[in-house]
């Protein structure tokens, strides 16, 4: 066993048990470190490439140096994200972040992390997801004009609407209008569509992993992109694959599509055999 030194925090999560079963695939790296709030909770077991130690989160800051972390990969909550991000900085660790749901504040914090340490953030570690958000550039920039509508579903646990992908699909979006169109959350009661305006709507239902719907609707015709994920085991790849790529890097932010170009270039496409 070689390569760098992985810890990931919330690792009693939904997410938290993909990258544990992802990490058993992962030959590039060495999974030393699981963290939780709840570490009794976590189930690591006796799996090929289990974590060295499962830790407390108020363990967290010891045991990155303790245990020579060279990346972190965080999927929790904003609220306990941004101090395990601060802790890694202080320990000149690099971070990958999939956590969702941050405020303006939670931001500025992960500004400063970003200053001091390899950071990739992304709302969605897949590569379907990142195809879907070129097409949708590709079909706003030749569709002007067209009436747009995001709709997003999810399992019943979600925290935080809409999700971090659809609002990441938002701004593709006006980014691709050259605009900062005005975003209406669901519609009651007398509500015209007014002009430029994106309607934006999220469902929570059973145990969805993901779906993104996009539509474009000009007069008789609707174009509609939608991506659903079949698994989180997806989302557990591509954040493994971009703490490869992120670590050894210079301090500061790194997008995911340079994951995946790199992946491209050396002809790994995910693609199922
Ligand atoms: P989850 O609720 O199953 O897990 C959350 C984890 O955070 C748990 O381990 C929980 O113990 C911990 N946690 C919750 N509150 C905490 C607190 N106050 N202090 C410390 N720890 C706390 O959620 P999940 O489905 O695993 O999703 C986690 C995050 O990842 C969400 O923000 C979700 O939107 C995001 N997510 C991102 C992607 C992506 O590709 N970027 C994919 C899936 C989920």
């Amino acid at each position: 066993m070689g390569g760098h030194r992985v810890a990931i925090t919330g690792a009693s999560g939904r997410m938290g048990g993909e990258l544990l079963a992802a990490a058993a695939d992962d030959d590039a790296a060495e999974f030393v470190l699981a963290v939780s709030r709840t570490p009794e909770a976590v189930a690591s077991g006796d799996a090929p490439n289990a974590p060295d130690a499962v830790v407390a989160d108020s363990d967290l800051e010891a045991a990155l140096a303790d245990y020579d972390v060279d990346v972190l990969v965080d999927f929790t909550v904003p609220e306990a994200s941004v101090e395990y991000l601060r802790a890694a900085a202080t320990n000149g660790v690099a971070v990958v972040v999939g956590t969702t749901g941050y405020d303006d504040a939670d931001l500025a914090t992960l500004d400063a992390v970003a200053e001091s340490v390899p950071f990739l953030r992304a709302s969605n570690f897949s590569r379907g997801v990142a195809a879907l958000r070129r097409a949708v550039r590709s079909a706003v920039g030749a569709l002007p004009g067209y009436d747009i509508e995001v709709t997003e579903t999810h399992h019943n646990g979600k925290l935080d609407a809409p999700s971090g992908t659809a609002l990441t699909i938002l701004d593709d979006i006006d980014e691709a209008r050259g605009d900062d169109a005005k975003r209406v959350h669901g519609r009651e009661g007398d509500q015209p569509r007014e002009g430029d305006e994106i309607g934006v709507h999220a469902r929570r239902a059973g145990d969805v992993t993901g779906e993104h719907e996009i539509i474009l609707a000009g007069n008789e015709e609707v174009i509609e992109l939608t991506h659903r994920a079949g698994s989180r085991g997806i989302f557990a790849a591509g954040a493994l694959d971009a703490a490869t790529w992120l670590v050894g890097r210079d301090p500061g932010r790194y997008d995911f599509d340079a994951v995946l170009d790199a992946d491209r270039d050396a002809g790994d496409t995910g693609a199922s055999q």
